[in-house]
This record gives C-alpha cells, sequence and structure tokens, in this order.
C-alpha cells in the first residue's frame, strides 16, 4: 500500500467523488483562493466532471457527452488538481486524516470533502439483479440503455417522477415502445397536482409512450435476462428492458464507515461541516437540517458555501433553500415550486385554458404566494419563485397575479422590458443558481455580447436551457442595439428551426396563417410564445400583405395603444409630425390635451416630435380621440415600423441647402408611414452634406446635393453607434422615393424579426443590396412595387380594428388611414 503524501505549497485537500457539486466546490475556491491547497480529487467514475442533469437530452439523442462536460483534463491541469479517475474511496481513516482507495492508494489530508452524491434506489423485489435492469444516474447507465435501444424492443421505466418520465421521452426518442409504471394515481405527484398531473400524463401519452397510473410492481420477470414486469393486479407487460427510477438516496455509507454522524444523509452544519471539523460534505449525499436534497440549485448554493469556508471565510454560513422543478422533455413545459397542497389557511388562483393545455394554480397564504404549479406556459415561473423565496407581499397584484409578470403595472411587457423590471437577485438559472444582478454585471463589467460569452461565464442557460429566453432578454436589455445574437439560433423554444429558416419555408410552402405554420413546421407548443407569436405575425403579415389578417393578439399593448409604457406603469403618447412639421392647431391640441389630462411632462424627442409623458392608461382613448380630432395620428414611437424622418430646413430657409430636404422628408414619410418592419427604422434627410438632420447615422438616410440625392444606408445611433454606408446616388426626388421604398421593402422581405437594418446589411452585405436597389432595376422597380401594396392592405386595415385590442370604441385613429392613403396615391401618380 502506498502512502502518498503532498509536497505542494498549500495545504493539503481531498475530495471524494467528482459530481456536480465538487466541481463547483473547486470552482468557487479557485475564484477565491487559488493557491491556498493542493487538491486531489477522487472519482469512481472513468471521466472528468460533467453536467449529470443533462444525461436526459444524451439519451434523447440531443446533446453528446463532449456538449456536457463541465471541466476538461486541461481545466484540471491548469488549476493544478491531480484527478484520479475511475478510482473508487473505499476508506476514510480520521485519526492519521488519511483515505484509501480501492486500488490501494492512501492519500493524506488536511481538509476533507465528501460529495459522494446519491445512489438510485432499486425496489427489493423478485429479479431486481436480472441483466437489463438499469438504473439512470450516470453516463455508463445511459450507454447501456443507448445500446440496448439500438435493438428496439420494449421498456418499462418504472417511476413516473422527474427521472423516470425523462429516460422514458428518451427511449421513445430512440425508437422503443415505452411503458411507464408509477405507482401513484398521478405523475410527479411531489411536485404536481392531480390537475397538472392529468395534463402531463395526457402529453406523455400523445407521444405515444403508455402510463398505468395505480400500479404496484409485483415482481421482474426473466430467467437469465429480463423478459416483463408483473404488477400486483396481475398484469404482466413485457420488457426487453426495466429502467428503475424510483428515487434516490443519500450516498452516505463511506462517511458511516467512518465514523461520522450519519442519519438519511451525512449530517452538515450551517457551515457544511460535518461531525469531525476537518471534514465537510456537500451535494446530494448530505442532510441539512434534516432534509436531503435531489436538484442542483441547492447543491450550488451549498458550494459556495463550502469554497467560502475552506478559503478562510468563517461565517459563510447555508441555511437551507426552497427548490422548483421543471421536466426536461421537450415540448412539455411545466414548473413547480413550493408547497401547492390544499388547506384551510391558504386561498388559491387557478387559471385554465383548455384548448391550449394551460394550467396554472397559485397558491397563497395571507397574502404571501406559498406555492406555484404551471402547465403549458411557464415563463413566469422564476417570476413567481421569487415572490415565494422572498416572501413579498402581492396583495397589490393579487387580481392580475396568475396572468404573470408581464401583466403588472396594468399592461403587457414586452419580454425584454420584463426581464428589465426584475430585481437584481431575481433567479434565472435554476440548475446553476445564476440570479439577474450576476448576468447584468458580466454583461457590463466584462464586455459580453453573445448567450455563448454569458453561458460560458456565468453558466446561466448552460443546463437545461430552458431559461435561455430569459436570458436572452436580458443579454438584449442590456445591450439594447449591440447584442450579438448566436449565429445559428432557433427561433425560440418552440421549434428549433431559425428565423430565417421559418420564413423561407412560410413563403416557399405558402403557409398562409399561424396555424398553418405552427402545424406544418411542428411547433413544439401549441400556441408559440411571447417571443415566436410576434415574429411569426410580421412574417405573415409582410408575405401575404392582402390575404392575411394582422393578428392584435400577437402584437404588445404599446403597439395596440399606440402608447409607449413607461417604468411608473403611465404611457407616453407621441404623435406623428411628418418631416417635423407642425402647426399652431397642432400644439394648440396638444398643449389641451396635456392640460385637460394632466399630463406632467411636454418633451421634444430627438425625432423631432412632440412626447407626451405620463399619460394614465385609462386616459389614453380620450387623450388619442382628441389628438385624432385635430389631424393628429400616432407616430408609431413604440413600432417596428417607421417611426421618424427627420430633416433639417432645406433649401426653402437655408443658406446651404440644395435641395427641399423637409419636402421631401414629408413625401417620404408619408409614403413609409405604417409598413410594417422587423425592427424600428428610422430617416432623416439631410439638405445638405453639413448634415444637420444627422442623416448618417440612420437606417437610411438621404443627404441632398447639388447633383441630386446621395442614398445612405445602414446606420446606428444608439448603444451601438455606426456611420451609414453610401448606397448610390440618384437625381430626382421621385427616384429617392423609389430607392428608398426599394430598399425598406428588401429589407422587410429579408431580415429576421427584430434585425436592425444594419445588421441585416452585415449580414447579407452592403454589394448585394447595392447591386439589387441600385443595379437591377427590374428587381428594384418589384420591391418597389410589392411595397406599394404593401401600404394599400395597410390602407385597407385601418389600425381602427387593431385598436378595438384595446377595448375603447372612441379610439379610431381614423384620421392615420387618410395620410397613408394619400401618400399610397402620391407614389402611384409619381411612378
Ligand atoms: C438523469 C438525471 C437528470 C437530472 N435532472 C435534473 C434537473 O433537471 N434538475 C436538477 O436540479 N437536478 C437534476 N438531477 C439531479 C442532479 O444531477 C443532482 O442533484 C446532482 O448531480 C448531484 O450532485 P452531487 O455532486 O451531489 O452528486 P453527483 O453529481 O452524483 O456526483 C457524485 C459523484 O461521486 C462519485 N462517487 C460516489 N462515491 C464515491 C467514492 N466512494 N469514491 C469516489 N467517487 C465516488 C460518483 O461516482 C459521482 O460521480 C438529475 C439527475 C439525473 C441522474
Amino acid at each position: 500500500m502506498a502512502l502518498l503524501r503532498h509536497n505542494g505549497k498549500g495545504r493539503k485537500l481531498v475530495v471524494i467523488g467528482n459530481g456536480m457539486a465538487a466541481g463547483r466546490v473547486l470552482e468557487q475556491l479557485f475564484e477565491r483562493s487559488p493557491d491556498a491547497y493542493d487538491v486531489t480529487v477522487f472519482g469512481a467514475e472513468p471521466r472528468t466532471n460533467y453536467n449529470r442533469i443533462m444525461l436526459s437530452p444524451v439519451l434523447a439523442g440531443e446533446k453528446t457527452y463532449e456538449e456536457i462536460v463541465i471541466h476538461d483534463e486541461a481545466w484540471y491541469e491548469k488549476h493544478g488538481v491531480t484527478l484520479r479517475k475511475g478510482e473508487n474511496v473505499t476508506a476514510i481513516d480520521r485519526d492519521l486524516r488519511t483515505i484509501a482507495t480501492a486500488a490501494g492508494h492512501v492519500e493524506a489530508y488536511d481538509k476533507l470533502l465528501i460529495a459522494t452524491g446519491s445512489t438510485p434506489i432499486a425496489i427489493p423485489v423478485h429479479g431486481v439483479t436480472l441483466p437489463g435492469v438499469v438504473t439512470f444516474r450516470d453516463l455508463d447507465d445511459v450507454d447501456v440503455m443507448l445500446r440496448a435501444a439500438e435493438k428496439g424492443g420494449c421498456a418499462v421505466v418504472i417511476g413516473g417522477g422527474l427521472l423516470g418520465l425523462e429516460a422514458a421521452a428518451g427511449l421513445k426518442a430512440k425508437g422503443m415502445q415505452v411503458t411507464v409504471i408509477h405507482l401513484m394515481p398521478t405523475l410527479m405527484e411531489r411536485q404536481l397536482d392531480p390537475s397538472a398531473g392529468y395534463l402531463l400524463k395526457k402529453s406523455i401519452e400523445s407521444r405515444g409512450i403508455e402510463v398505468l397510473t395505480e400500479a404496484n410492481t409485483k415482481a421482474i420477470l426473466g430467467e437469465d435476462r429480463v423478459t416483463g414486469v408483473l404488477l400486483d393486479d396481475g398484469r404482466e407487460i413485457s420488457a426487453d428492458m426495466v429502467v428503475m427510477a424510483v428515487g434516490i438516496r443519500p450516498n452516505a455509507k463511506l462517511a458511516k464507515e467512518a465514523g461520522l454522524v450519519v442519519e438519511r444523509g451525512v449530517k452538515v452544519d450551517d457551515h457544511m461541516r460535518t461531525s469531525d471539523p476537518d471534514v465537510y460534505a456537500v451535494g446530494e449525499c448530505v442532510e441539512h437540517r434534516g432534509l436531503c436534497y435531489g436538484l442542483v440549485a441547492p447543491l450550488f448554493e451549498m458550494a459556495k458555501v463550502v469554497a467560502a469556508q475552506l478559503a478562510g471565510e468563517r461565517k459563510a454560513a447555508y441555511t437551507g433553500s426552497v427548490t422548483s422543478t421543471k421536466l426536461k422533455v421537450s415540448g412539455i413545459d411545466l414548473f413547480s415550486a413550493g408547497d401547492f397542497s390544499e388547506g384551510d389557511d391558504s386561498d388559491e388562483i387557478v387559471l385554465r385554458d383548455p384548448t391550449r393545455g394551460i394550467y396554472k394554480r397559485i397558491v397563497l397564504r395571507g397574502d404571501r404566494v406559498r406555492g406555484a404549479v404551471l402547465y403549458g406556459e411557464t415563463d413566469d415561473g422564476p417570476w413567481l419563485f421569487d415572490l415565494l423565496k422572498k416572501e413579498t407581499d402581492v396583495s397589490a397584484m393579487r387580481d392580475t397575479l396568475i396572468f404573470g409578470q408581464s401583466f403588472q403595472g396594468g399592461a403587457l411587457l414586452e419580454p425584454l422590458a420584463a426581464a428589465a423590471a426584475l430585481p437584481d437577485d431575481a433567479e434565472i438559472c435554476g440548475c446553476n443558481g445564476v440570479c439577474k444582478g450576476t448576468i447584468v454585471s458580466a454583461i457590463t463589467k466584462n464586455g459580453l455580447t453573445s448567450l455563448d460569452e454569458v453561458r460560458a461565464q456565468t453558466k446561466a442557460s448552460a443546463s437545461c436551457g430552458q431559461c435561455t429566453t430569459k436570458v436572452e432578454a436580458l443579454i438584449a436589455s442590456t445591450l439594447g442595439d449591440g447584442y450579438e445574437a448566436a449565429k445559428r439560433k432557433p427561433m425560440c423554444k418552440c421549434i428549433d428551426l431559425t428565423h430565417e429558416e421559418v420564413r423561407g419555408l412560410v413563403v416557399s410552402r405558402h403557409l398562409d396563417s399561424m396555424p398553418a405554420v405552427m402545424q406544418e413546421l411542428g411547433w413544439k407548443t401549441s400556441c408559440g410564445c411571447p417571443s415566436c407569436r410576434p415574429a411569426l405575425n410580421y412574417y405573415l403579415l409582410c408575405a401575404f400583405p392582402l390575404d392575411y389578417k394582422d393578428d392584435a393578439q400577437s402584437r404588445f399593448i404599446n403597439e395596440r395603444a399606440h402608447a409607449n409604457i413607461q417604468k411608473d406603469g403611465t404611457f407616453s403618447v407621441v404623435p406623428r409630425m411628418w418631416g417635423g412639421l407642425t402647426t399652431p392647431n397642432e400644439l394648440r391640441a396638444i398643449a389641451d390635451v396635456a392640460d385637460r389630462f394632466k399630463i406632467p411632462t411636454v418633451k421634444v424627442t430627438g425625432g423631432q416630435r412632440i412626447d407626451l409623458l405620463g399619460v394614465r392608461k385609462e386616459d389614453l382613448p380620450a387623450v388619442w380621440a382628441r389628438l385624432n380630432a385635430a389631424g393628429l395620428v400616432s407616430g408609431h414611437a413604440y413600432a417596428k415600423g417607421l417611426r421618424t424622418v427627420k430633416t433639417c430646413v432645406g433649401k426653402e430657409w437655408c443658406r446651404f441647402g440644395t435641395q427641399d430636404s423637409t419636402g421631401l422628408g414629408v413625401k417620404m414619410e408619408r409614403l413609409l408611414c405604417g409598413s410594417w418592419t422587423p425592427a424600428k427604422v428610422k430617416l432623416a434627410v439631410s439638405g445638405c452634406p453639413r448634415n444637420c438632420a444627422e442623416a448618417t447615422v440612420k437606417d437610411i438616410g438621404v443627404v441632398c446635393v447639388d447633383s441630386g440625392y446621395d442614398i445612405h444606408i445602414a446606420g446606428a445611433a444608439g448603444l451601438h453607434v455606426r456611420a451609414t454606408d453610401l448606397l448610390g446616388h440618384v437625381e430626382t426626388e421621385e427616384e429617392a422615393l423609389e430607392h428608398v421604398a426599394a430598399v425598406m421593402q428588401l429589407y422587410r422581405e429579408e431580415a429576421a424579426y427584430l434585425d436592425r437594418l444594419y445588421k441585416w446589411v452585415e449580414k447579407v452585405g452592403l454589394e448585394r443590396v447595392r447591386q439589387v436597389i441600385m443595379e437591377d432595376h427590374e428587381a428594384r422597380k418589384a420591391l418597389y412595387e410589392r411595397f406599394l401594396v404593401s401600404q394599400r392592405a395597410v390602407r385597407k386595415d385601418p389600425w381602427a380594428e387593431r385598436a378595438a385590442g384595446f377595448g375603447a370604441k372612441e379610439f379610431t385613429p381614423l384620421a392615420v388611414v387618410a395620410p397613408i392613403e394619400a401618400a399610397v396615391e402620391l407614389a402611384v401618380a409619381a411612378e
């Protein structure tokens, strides 16, 4: 037996177990105190540390093992860690302060960390040890299942909890015929109430998996290997493989044999110390304040405390965790947190939408959320979980609580605004315990611009991926226009296709309605989500302008109400001022409205308009009615559409002006107004190269010169500042209008939803846009024609109808129709 003594610079830390908790402790320790210890890790598995929770996607064929590795060999080397893979620790000698392995090594320690995880429970029935009976705990188990699945046949999964259902879905995806046997009347009964359990069963069955509830396994059948399962009601289910997924038990045998205090798990105090002060324990093997955990979030909280303790931060303490659960089966959205049992002291709010398969239940005790179950639509899970953990008083939002976070403040927030409104300590990634503040500060401090970078640095969305939309919303709301979306990114969690792919199929297969797109392209959700619905609505509007009817419900309230929600829940209203021009009558109308409705702030915007800030939601219809009566229409200050055409005074007044820039700006705004675009579009026309209208930082800018008009595109002046590129030169005003409208149409037809014009140009290349617009006359004319067709459709479908979603009859900005009509006529006449 060889006795290994450390000879490094620090004290010796020995870690038993190389799983998720141990890995997290080491990461945290190296961040705090990289040189404090010589570290040796013993792992029974013959590999480096990987993300165990991602074994389900590996089984389902959605991920490879390589993609779920957390620490590769290089990581251990970089941190000077000695990793002894495939080496099982068999004994701890606390007197000598050594551990011994099955291979005969003995290693000395100053501090010992036990992180041995759990062992799957096998129900004690006849046949449980037969070949073909497997558990679902590590990569070797997955390999066994995958090999068995290659042969096809039948699998029986015993246990309808999280692990069992993920195993069943994975095996089904691999082509096996699968039956789930569950002892209780409903699935996942510890996390879901009976209604959600019922919906879950329906979803699982709709995938072709048989589910037997209230079914008790009596024996596993077979001679040399498993052939079936016998239930105690006499039914026999044939099986080529049986997956045992009935639960886990803390793996505390080693600790017990070493004389440490063990009850259900290795007992630890709030400092994560066992009954021996030199021995810490972490992860699923521990019992803390009488509780054992089987999810990663609590383990990560424990890991932080262990690392702090090892680094000498004596006060660091773990006080327990509240947990939430999600299921990682593609297309099944469920969330559960807290205590949702019925009781005299509790009250519940329930929402059911049978057609969409949505069920939501929030359980309250007094004014606090005590538990929540969401099925079918789970975006609000983290928000509810946050309210639950913080014991927030929800009395003020009780009436709208069930509609979710985005409905708070009286209006429906876009995902970006909803993400921005979250408090810094709101948990975003439950798998890795990452809060909003951590993500935002990593983005701003380290200049992160992509999802991959945020994943690498913070671990948010790096595990099950269900929080990806939220993380992306945070990146987008933090960076604004600077957000670099990942290169091949599925449109959203409802579909694995990219925006470009969906859009291409919508056109090539003539999928002209939302149900047609979802059905034919295999949407994983029944009705899409707040990310894909607005995008689809836009793609359909653009592809079928005459036939497709705009879906108001796929638009956010800002668009429906023609007002921007502000941070205090009031709105801002911006009437259009064509080309920045106004009249005494319009100004009087604005002043009257401001007085009458006690609008606290009236402000001139950078886009040459007047912003009325602080309008109450209930006043919006009347405010708009009065503005409309004076001929003022919506400025679309919130829209993914044309916002403003900024102008300078031009040759009418300016000594340097070369052309009528104001007049051209007005015509351009009237021509383009109302055309929905992938993202906001701002234009400007400057009367001379002195460029007082700042045309060279707009999406499209026209700079007038003596010989005509220089057309610029792809500028930006937000968080991302970019000067425009010169597209080309034209001689007449009519040509300028046609070229600009053709650019708009090309952008409308090609860009992914939410891509700003400059992003699209960067993607497709300036040369291509130049070729189509400046050189291919036929192509430009065709684009212009299509643009006019779509504008006629807008005219046919006035916003009065869209406004109906807002619920106010008198709110009918009909006046908008006339200017569009006139603009289109003007453009047609100019042709
Ligand atoms: C398929 C699957 C899906 C899951 N999905 C989720 C999920 O969606 N969300 C969630 O929160 N949690 C999920 N979990 C649970 C989560 O993976 C665990 O909570 C987490 O891995 C526990 O971490 P740990 O370090 O305590 O244990 P483990 O990660 O199991 O690591 C313990 C390690 O110690 C090793 N070991 C044990 N004894 C010895 C010894 N004597 N000597 C040397 N090495 C030893 C083991 O081989 C193992 O590698 C899932 C688990 C599985 C199996």
